[in-house]
């Protein structure tokens, strides 16, 4: 293998998420391990939501963006437990999706007590109100949740915890 696992690392942040495309796949946090053996690639990937239809879009990004690097042999691994939780996301990326007008997600899987129970309040991403009510539970994407602000009326999506 003429690369380093550092430089696959590289190139794996060049691997937009389908549904954010500010978000790379490693500010998401679904990436878990790259493991070089002789001249394959293993890459590990926990999708975020099982069953989330962006997966098999990311698992093909991934194998193309390798390939394009001159990396022939990739075995692409989905792990799914543990979950992916939103905790796995950077700081940044948080940052980021609010500048894309995405609320990011107001809990955290381990701080939260019941899983089930939506947030009290979920800021506008456009003023920051927290006046905001949720429309529906499916937003442009089944991993998002559709919120309209009371104070400046702008619809917007909701990254839903897990
Ligand atoms: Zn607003």
């Amino acid at each position: 293998m003429q690369f380093t696992e550092e430089q696959i690392w590289q190139f794996l942040s060049e691997v937009q998420d389908p549904e954010v495309p500010v978000l790379n796949i490693l500010e998401l946090g679904i990436v878990r391990e790259v493991l070089i053996k002789n001249d394959e690639v293993e890459v590990v990937v926990t999708p975020t939501y099982s069953g989330c239809p962006a997966t098999s879009m990311i698992n093909m990004s991934i194998r193309l963006k390798l390939i394009e690097k001159g990396i022939k042999n990739v075995k692409l691994t989905n792990r799914l437990s543990p979950a992916w939780t939103t905790d796995w996301m950077t700081a940044g990326a948080k940052e980021k999706l609010k500048a894309y007008g995405i609320a990011p997600p107001v809990y955290s899987k381990t701080n939260q007590d019941d899983l089930f129970a939506k947030p009290d309040e979920v800021p506008c991403p456009h003023c920051g109100s927290g006046h905001t009510k949720l429309v529906s539970q499916f937003g442009s994407t089944a991993c998002k949740a559709l919120y309209q602000c009371e104070d400046c009326r702008e619809p917007f999506d909701y990254f839903k915890c897990h």
